[in-house]
């Protein structure tokens, strides 16, 4: 049956509200290009290209072999999983965690979501550090919160300083979210950052930092700082992270919080009600990562770097493309304003969206358009590609742009 106006209408206005995610909306119309013949290069989804480290996997084997993992596993996640992850959080970043706080979801996409739907009431306004992650907003409306956004730009590397935090803060203001480092600009705040906002929020009791810090292992200057690690910050911050980036265990779909108390028992209700929890053979194999040889790891963040470097230098050599230093994640997010207003063989370049179409079509690489990131000037380009794909993607996208007049 096709979705036709009338049966659209019979829909819930909360669906119908809701956008499509820009990521994985150019991720599937990449998969159809591919699977018409047509030779597309992907760089619009934000995921290792590497394959899950082979001791995670065998992990997952092992669980399934042992046939004691079929049944539901506990709603907040299995205890040694829980108890893995708060001694992670307690030694690497020095948060003071324990146990109970630790809630195992179906990505930290699913975490973020709990979060919001246990912390926002109708009306409830959510300060958003953007350019953001495309899912925060949708989410935030999800839960009818009012997103409220600060933003930083290329010069400010794109962070927004705390005194704008400072003049966003409202009576109604019950949440701030962020990514550090950042999707989809790679931006990490620094302890002296880190130590102005703390210094805004401290007196905030009623304000919840959602802390987004599932790029962590993927640093270039050195390790991200956790809010939580404030003292005077553990009891308002929600700690997200997750499996999928620093292990390449996207598909396996594990992430976490870390909460005070109250918000994990709520946000363990929520997923009692929605999904059950995660994935019984998941959580063993995240079980495996947390607690093994982070070797893999790092030699994919070796291999990031690397490409990092690649596809900066390439664009460089582009006329118009303005770039910049990503300390984190594997993304960088272009100014390319420069073309708009542009055409070629009469297709005109308004925007970063038609720019993103006028490479998809003219050059066969998907991008994301910085309109998903509320950055309109910007394209994000993910590496997490090989170094041949990112060459033969970079050397189409300037003969194409070339063209642009
Ligand atoms: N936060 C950020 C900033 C992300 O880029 C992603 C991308 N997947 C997520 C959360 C969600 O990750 P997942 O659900 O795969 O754990
Ligand atoms: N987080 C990744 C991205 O931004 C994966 C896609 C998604 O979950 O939206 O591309």
């Amino acid at each position: 049956m096709t979705t036709t106006t009338s049966t659209m209408n019979q829909l819930s206005d909360r669906i119908n509200a809701l956008a499509e995610s820009a990521t994985l909306a150019m991720a599937k119309k990449a998969r159809e290009f591919k699977e018409q013949g047509i030779d597309i290069i992907s760089l619009s989804l934000g995921e290792p290209d590497f394959p899950t480290p082979k001791h995670i996997c065998e992990a997952a084997k092992q669980a399934i072999d042992s046939g004691k993992y079929f049944a539901y596993p506990p709603v907040a996640g299995y205890a040694d999983l829980r108890k893995a992850i708060a001694e992670k959080l307690q030694k690497e970043n020095n948060i003071a965690c324990k146990s109970e706080n630790i809630v195992v979801s179906a990505g930290a996409k699913q975490s973020i979501a709990n979060a919001m739907l246990c912390l926002i009431n109708p009306g409830d306004e959510v300060i958003v550090y953007t350019p953001y992650w495309v899912s925060y907003v949708e989410i935030i409306r999800l839960a009818e919160g009012v997103p409220v956004f600060i933003e930083g730009d290329l010069e400010s590397d794109f962070k927004a300083s705390a005194a704008q935090l400072k003049d966003a803060i409202t009576d109604k203001t019950k949440a701030v979210i962020y990514s550090s480092p950042s999707n989809p600009t790679g931006s990490v705040f620094t302890r002296e950052e880190m130590d102005e906002m703390v210094e805004v929020l401290k007196d905030h009791k009623g304000i919840y930092v959602i802390a987004d810090e599932i790029y962590e292992k993927i640093n270039y200057t050195g390790a991200p700082i956790s809010l939580a690690s404030y003292p005077v910050m553990y009891e308002n911050t929600i700690t997200v992270n997750g499996f999928s980036k620093g292990f390449a265990m996207t598909g396996w779909r594990v992430g976490y919080i870390a909460a005070p108390l109250w918000i994990a028992k709520a946000c363990e209700k929520m997923q009692g009600q929605i999904t059950s929890g995660n994935c019984s053979i998941a959580q063993r194999a995240a079980l495996a990562a947390i607690t093994g040889d982070l070797g893999p790891t790092i030699s994919m963040t070796e291999a990031y770097t690397r490409r990092k470097d690649i596809v900066i230098s390439l664009l460089n050599e582009i006329p118009g493309v303005i770039t910049y230093q990503p300390s984190g994640a594997f993304y960088i997010f272009p100014d390319v304003s420069a073309f708009f207003g542009k055409s070629a063989d009469g297709t005109v370049v308004h925007n970063a969206d038609d720019l993103c179409l006028y490479i998809l079509n003219e050059a066969q690489v998907s991008l994301v358009t910085g309109d998903a990131f509320g950055a309109p000037r910007c394209i994000r380009i993910s590496f997490a590609a090989s170094e041949e794909d990112l060459r033969s993607a970079l050397s189409r996208m300037k003969k194409a742009l070339g063209k642009l007049q």
